[in-house]
């Protein structure tokens, strides 16, 4: 009865260790709803990598990981006067610092607080400008480097930055570390050279938790299947079939994440309205579901229910039997999954 990640044991570990072996210092990160798979086997996994940093991404999911993973942690969410900080040690928290005002709050509460640098990038979320960084001064406390978040896919970070290290050598500041988000493997090595006086440590989520998709593998439980004939009505909202076929009944809705639009579904006005030309089920009001039964992606009866989806399936397509597994597409990033089965 429900929707569940299955995780090919040995193929995941052997990308996870292979993503570790191709990116000296990796921090990774666990954030969120960590990556489907949850924080705190995200954490006890980092641990089995044998990093000596993980990252999270607020205050608020410390305690989640602080005693499944024993090093450091890094916290991504820059602190602000109005954090509240957890109770973990500081000799094991790194704190992101984004303005300098903020610095000055972290160390009066705590003058042995670590913490890193984050500078302004073009993603213009959070960091400290030229001039700020300029206005700093000498550092006190335990500084562990620069941070710098940067945007995904957009052609080369190369010339952003390089710029930004120059702007901290610039500053008189030297830390050794410079702590990188979403850079490519061949830009950081390119980096590493130019630059190797400095450590660079590339903090990695997605690309190490699921870039080995052949890995995972998401179903659901059909629950109960209905055959129809034209015009039955089904549902909530009492909608009627527009031809003979089967109400399917399968695990899985709004509070697993599963959303009325597929990832990947033909989206366009453009298509829509080509499907609508051809007198296809969406002139109904059908719309693409993430679940596939007899080899295609099919389409939801209505909107998913809270724990449940019903699915419309045209006559001459092969109905499942109740109690068959069927595939899900979904976001990882934003599915909570009843089961996780390693195997
Ligand atoms: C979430 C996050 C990451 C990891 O991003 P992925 O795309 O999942 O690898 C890295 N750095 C920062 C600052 C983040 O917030």
């Amino acid at each position: 009865m429900s929707l569940t990640l299955t995780v090919d044991g040995p193929l995941w570990r052997s990308h996870l260790r292979s993503v570790a072996d191709a990116n000296p210092g990796l921090v990774p990160v666990a954030k969120g709803n960590g990556y489907g798979f949850g924080l705190g086997p995200l954490a006890r996994r980092s641990a089995w990598l044998g990093v000596d940093t993980l990252a999270v991404g607020t205050y608020d999911e410390l305690p989640e990981v602080a005693s499944r993973f024993p090093g450091s942690l890094l916290v991504l969410t820059p602190f602000r006067p109005f954090s509240t900080l957890p109770s973990v040690s500081p000799d094991r928290l790194i704190h992101t610092v984004s303005r300098a005002s903020d610095l000055v709050v972290l160390l009066a509460h705590e003058p042995r607080a670590r913490y890193v640098l984050e500078l302004a990038t073009s993603m213009l979320r959070h960091g400290l400008d030229r001039g700020a960084l300029l206005s700093l001064g000498a550092l006190s406390g335990r500084c562990e480097g620069i941070a710098l978040h940067l945007p995904l896919g957009t052609g080369s970070h190369l010339p952003e930055v390089e710029r930004l290290i120059n702007d901290v050598v610039g500053a008189g500041l030297a830390p050794a570390t410079i702590w990188v988000s979403h850079l490519s493997d061949s830009e950081l090595a390119s980096l590493r050279s130019s630059y190797a006086d400095f450590t660079f440590r590339p903090r990695i989520g997605t690309q190490l938790w699921l870039g080995c998709r052949s890995a995972l593998q998401v179903t659901a439980t059909v629950l109960d299947v209905h055959s129809v004939k034209r015009g039955d009505a089904f549902g909530y909202r009492g909608r009627t079939a527009p031809r003979a076929g089967h109400v399917v009944v399968v695990s899985g809705g709004t509070a697993h994440g599963i959303g009325l639009s597929a990832p990947n579904g033909a989206s366009t006005l453009r298509a829509r309205a080509a499907t609508m030309a051809r007198g296809g089920l969406d002139a109904a009001g059908f719309v693409r579901s993430p679940y596939t039964i007899d080899g295609q992606q099919r389409l939801f009866a209505e909107p998913p229910h809270m724990q449940a989806s019903m699915l419309y399936l045209p006559g001459g397509v092969q109905a499942p039997e109740i109690g068959d597994d069927v595939a899900v597409r979904v976001r990882f990033t934003t599915t909570k999954f009843d089961h996780i089965t390693l195997t």
